[in-house]
């Protein structure tokens, strides 16, 4: 089974994509835990994307292009994968498309976790003085949002047209979430 988690920054598509992961015995992969990876590593994939990520900018299409094809690509991912992260623009949703493709798959479900925009700001200024994020500053936090609305959320009307979508109340506790994921993702 192939499944994306789409959602605003914040609406907990990492926590809620490794619940999902354990339940269902899938692999979940985050692009964005690879691209900080890579720059903690300070490889040339991962500098480069680090001035994007640090501005709130998406790392462009170039560059994630190949790095989603590793993912799918991967050993790893062999029997399917929770992709959380990407893709997040039209032309990684083309690329996933092109890589499931020959590997007889297809994306078989999208997850889309719905939090009101007031709610997820307050979630990362909160998650900020934890973790400590370098792109978790207010003023990145407003940009990833805008960002999300404009290369994002598109996705949502693409993924509707073939009437893969199943929406997911994000309000309540990471438990509750956690069941009405499940229920969405094996109706
Ligand atoms: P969040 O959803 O909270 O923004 P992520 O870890 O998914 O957290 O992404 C953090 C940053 O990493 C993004 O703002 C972006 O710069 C970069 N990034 C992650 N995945 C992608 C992707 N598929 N395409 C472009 N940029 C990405």
């Amino acid at each position: 089974m192939d499944l994306i988690i789409l959602g605003a920054p914040g609406s907990g598509k990492g926590t809620q994509g490794a619940l999902l992961s354990t339940r269902l015995g899938i692999p979940k992969i985050s692009t964005g835990d690879l691209l900080r990876a890579a720059a903690r590593d300070g490889t040339p994939l991962g500098v480069k994307a680090k001035q994007f990520m640090d501005k709130g900018l998406l790392v462009p299409d170039e560059i994630i292009l190949g790095l989603i094809g590793e993912v799918l690509n991967s050993p790893e991912a062999a029997q399917g994968v929770i992709m959380d992260g990407f893709p997040r623009t039209l032309p990684q949703a083309a690329a996933v498309d092109e890589l499931l493709t020959p590997l007889e798959r297809r994306v078989d479900r999208v997850l889309l976790i719905d939090v009101a925009e007031e709610a997820l700001i307050d979630r990362m200024v909160k998650r900020a003085e934890i973790e400590g994020r370098a792109d978790d500053t207010p003023a990145t936090i407003r940009r990833r949002q805008e960002v999300y609305r404009e290369q994002t959320a598109p996705l949502i009307a693409f993924y509707e047209g073939r009437g893969i979508v199943t929406r997911v109340d994000g309000l309540g506790t990471i438990e509750e979430i956690a069941k009405r994921m499940q229920a969405a993702a094996a109706p």
